[in-house]
Formats: C-alpha cells, sequence, structure tokens
C-alpha cells in the first residue's frame, strides 16, 4: 500500500457533501487504493461523522423522532464501525511512518527502538525531527503494523542503515551486508558446541536473520560477527546481602571495579545493609548451543546377602554356602549441554546384562563347647580292643589299642584343646587334646587328621579317621590318656 500525506490543515478546508451518504458507500465498495480515493474518503467520511453527531443531537432534543430515522442513524454507526476506524497518519519529517491508532503506538515503537539500541547509538541520535500527527479515517484493514513502523522511523536516522541483522532474542548484536554471509555465521555458532554423537542441535535463544535497519556500527565483517555473537551480553541482577559490608569489600568479593559498581548503585553509601539491594552485572552468552547427545556405558550391580543360622555351625563361625558375584547392568543416558556445559543428564534405559548371583552366608548358633573336660570320657572308637594297656614283653604299652576300618571317624573322648596335630615317630599320624584338667589324650595312628591344633573340640566330636600310620600291624586307634603327663590305663575312665 502507499501512502498518501494529507495535512489536517487541507482536510479541514474541504466542503463536506453532508447529502451524499449513500454516495460514499458506494464509492466505499469500489475499495480502490488509489490516493486520489483515499483522500476522497477521507472528506466523506468526516461528513459522515458530522451527520452521525447531527442524527444524536437531533433525538436529545426532540423528544418524538422519527423511528425510522434512529434505526437508519443506529445502522449506519454500526456500519461505520466495522469497517472504519479513526487514525493518524504519523511522520517524521517527510517520511511517512504509517497509519497507527494512537501516538502511543508510535511512542512505544520509538520506546523499543532506544532501548533495543542504547548500548551503540543514544535515542536522541535514530529519532532526529519531531513526530508529526494528522488525523484520518481509514479501513480498519490500513493500519500499519508496529514492525513497519519501527522501520520507518529507523529509515529517518543518519545513523542506521539496512542490512542483514542477526538478531537474538529480537535485539541485533552484528549485522553483515551479505545474507549468507549472515546466515552462515548462525551454522558456523551451531557447529561450535556440536560433538560427533548429537543428535540434537539448536539454540536456546531465538535466533534469525533480518533485512532491517540496524546502527551503521553494528554493520561489521563475519570474522568480527563471529567472534561478537560469541560473546557476552550483560544482565543485571537484584540481590540482598547477608550481613552488613563495606561497599569496596562487596565489590572486591564480586571481582567488580567500585567506581562500576557505584555507577549501577548510585544510591549506595560506604557500607551496604542487610535492608539494601545491590544491582550486580551478571554476563550471559549471547547464543547459548544446545546440544544432545548420548553415552553408554556399564555399571556394577552389587550382589545381595542373605544370611541363614546354622545349628550345626559353632556360634561365632560361619560358612559361606554360595559365594556372591556381582552383576553387570548396561546404562544409557541422555547428555543435554549449553555450549558444551552438561546441564542435564537423564537415565534413559537401563538394562541388565548380567544378574548378581545371591551370596548365602551361614551363621553358627551352635553353643561352643567348653574347653574344659567334664571328667569322664567316652570311647573314641567302637571296636574290639586288641592290646590292653600295661606291661608286654617288649616293653611298657601306654594305652589301649582299639581294631577298625580305615576311614571310620574317630571322637574326642571328651572336651578340650587340640595340642598337637600332625606325624610324631612311632605314633603315625596322631591328635592330642589337653582337657585342661590334668589330663591329655592321645589318638595314634590315624588316616587323617580332621582338627588342627588350637581347635577347641567336643566330646564325642570326630577329629580324626582311623588308619594303620607309624609303627602299626593293622587298622586300629591306638588310644592314650595321661595324667599331669603319666600315662593311665584308659580302660578305667571308660566303661
Ligand atoms: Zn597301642
Amino acid at each position: 500500500m502507499r501512502f498518501v500525506k494529507i495535512n489536517a490543515a487541507d482536510a479541514d478546508s474541504k466542503s463536506v457533501k453532508r447529502n451524499c451518504i449513500a454516495k460514499a458507500y458506494a464509492q466505499v465498495d469500489k475499495n480502490t487504493e488509489t490516493s486520489q480515493t483515499t483522500k476522497t474518503l477521507k472528506t466523506y467520511f468526516n461528513g459522515i461523522k458530522n451527520e452521525i453527531i447531527a442524527f444524536y443531537n437531533a433525538l436529545n432534543k426532540k423528544t418524538v423522532a422519527s423511528a425510522l430515522v434512529a434505526v437508519a442513524a443506529l445502522s449506519l454507526t454500526m456500519l461505520f464501525n466495522i469497517n472504519f476506524s479513526f487514525a493518524y497518519n504519523a511522520f517524521i519529517g517527510d517520511t511517512e511512518l504509517g497509519y497507527v491508532p494512537d501516538k502511543e503506538f508510535v511512542q512505544n515503537c520509538v520506546d523499543n527502538i532506544n532501548a533495543e539500541f542504547a548500548q551503540y547509538v543514544s535515542g536522541e541520535d535514530i529519532i532526529k525531527a519531531k513526530i508529526t500527527y494528522v488525523p484520518a479515517i481509514i479501513r480498519r484493514a490500513a493500519f500499519t503494523d508496529a514492525v513497519a513502523v519501527c522501520e520507518n522511523i529507523k529509515s529517518t536516522s543518519d545513523v542506521m542503515v539496512q542490512a542483514y541483522s542477526v538478531e537474538v532474542d529480537d535485539i541485533a548484536f552484528a549485522a553483515l551486508n551479505d545474507k549468507t554471509q549472515a546466515e552462515d555465521i548462525i551454522l558456523q555458532i551451531a557447529s561450535l558446541y556440536k560433538t560427533d554423537d548429537a543428535t540434537q542441535v539448536s539454540f536456546k535463544e531465538d535466533v534469525k536473520v533480518l533485512y532491517e535497519y540496524v546502527p551503521s556500527v553494528i554493520v561489521m565483517d563475519s570474522a568480527a560477527a563471529l567472534e561478537r555473537l560469541q560473546g557476552f551480553t550483560t544482565l543485571y541482577n537484584t540481590v540482598a546481602v547477608d550481613k552488613k559490608i563495606a561497599f569496596a569489600d562487596f565489590a572486591a568479593d564480586n571481582g567488580l571495579e567500585v567506581e562500576y559498581l557505584k555507577s549501577l548503585n548510585p544510591k549506595l553509601g560506604e557500607y551496604i545493609n542487610t535492608s539494601d539491594t545491590v544491582v550486580i552485572p551478571v554476563w550471559k552468552p549471547i547464543i547459548t548451543v544446545l546440544t544432545t547427545d548420548t553415552l553408554s556405558y556399564e555399571t556394577t550391580v552389587p550382589f545381595e546377602e542373605q544370611v541363614t543360622e546354622d545349628a550345626t555351625i559353632y556360634e561365632g563361625s560361619e560358612k559361606i554356602l554360595q559365594a556372591g558375584a556381582n552383576g553387570i547392568t548396561a546404562v544409557t543416558e541422555k547428555i543435554e549441554r549449553a555450549n558444551g556445559a552438561i546441564v542435564n543428564q537423564t537415565v534413559i534405559s537401563s538394562e541388565v546384562v548380567c544378574e548378581p548371583v545371591m551370596q548365602m552366608r551361614a551363621i553358627g548358633t551352635k553353643e561352643r563347647p567348653s574347653h574344659v573336660g567334664t571328667g569322664s570320657f567316652m570311647r573314641p572308637y567302637y571296636g574290639k580292643v586288641s592290646s590292653r594297656f600295661g606291661s608286654r614283653r617288649s616293653g611298657t604299652h601306654t594305652g589301649v589299642d582299639i581294631c577298625g576300618t580305615v576311614g571310620d571317624p574317630i571322637v574326642a573322648a571328651d572336651n578340650g584343646t587340640v595340642i598337637f596335630s600332625g606325624w610324631s615317630g612311632g605314633y603315625g599320624k596322631v591328635i592330642k587334646i589337653d582337657h585342661n584338667n590334668g589330663y591329655v589324650t592321645y589318638y595314634a595312628h590315624c588316616n587323617s587328621l580332621l582338627a588342627d591344633v588350637g581347635d577347641v573340640v567336643e566330646k564325642g566330636e570326630t577329629i580324626a579317621t582311623l588308619g594303620s600310620t607309624g609303627n602299626s600291624t593293622g587298622p586300629h586307634v591306638h588310644f592314650e590318656v595321661r595324667y599331669n603327663d603319666e600315662v593311665q590305663n584308659p580302660m578305667n575312665y571308660v566303661n
């Protein structure tokens, strides 16, 4: 649409055709957009406006007004409101900004421009000439949108030029004269943090290239633009302090120059109190590249243990019935990064590759035997006595021999502590038990020894198996009883 300037003075001077409302509508229906028609319509509709005012004045004055006239007036008003609106055509110097609903609309555009470019140029430099407004009536569809009005405002400034601007969250940080180069910079920044296995790359901010008016100072070449967009922008946070602190100390603690911090907090004095708030700068990357990738690894699943009580094991002792083994789980995580730094880590799959094996541990509940003998002995083996205690032709037989079968269990004759378990000359494999009451017993010629030195054994507990080791003529156990190291006739102690 081409804009046509109509001075307010001109509009007022035109004669208003009061009796041609119908004709005016006929014109509107044609809806041509030539400047002449626009101009004519404006003139006609000033007339309509006056007609409507006149109708209402008439209705107020005359209580008996024609119903038809009232209906016609209302219909006319409705038709007008649906299709047309009062507007201003705004100008800076000779440059038309567009049709706007009110002056505030233009002021908002100016404020936005100033806010966006304050870091590069002052608002006064951008808007040099006065804004003028020409009243108008336009079709509602003919309003100029805010973006176009802003661009028109910028076009009036000699510090603004048209270029391909890289906008980040609607703020232009750098601009190039070449569109392809501007678009390529966005791709280059995205690729900075793209890892080989990245599945997604995006920007946290809204990043786009627009052909628009920007301050000429931000038009730069590719290399400079790339460097600028990898830089930081300053945000301002308001913070409180935990305890009263000197302004200079606060500045030092935050790595800020005192003068700079003072410029952000002109009202603060030498000390900052807990009731004060302090404005501090926070530097944020202009563009944040968000990437997503996955990480796969294996992790160990520790085995569990089941503990059971076992009445066949002595208290304080235990036995591993089944050894535990750790399992393996394959884990895949989704890693989300912002400019390379991990900001979120989520497990997306976790699969057991190898189940852990439960450890089964039995702990003893059996009461430990006393290491002190009861004073009475039982036979270590039940069998035929082949040789009694006492004198022989060859000397004294220091115990009794009981015949049996190789491998049969030999039991302790009474509670006690094993003091010897091994080979001893003519005894062959022998176990000696001290009953800690003056008595010691021997079990000789064994096939195998099942108790170790230091073991506390219970009366009747298996300690060895019957054999024929050492000075022996056949399988038997030589059972010997000593009291204070003097051999006794075992048959006096067993039944
Ligand atoms: Zn013997």
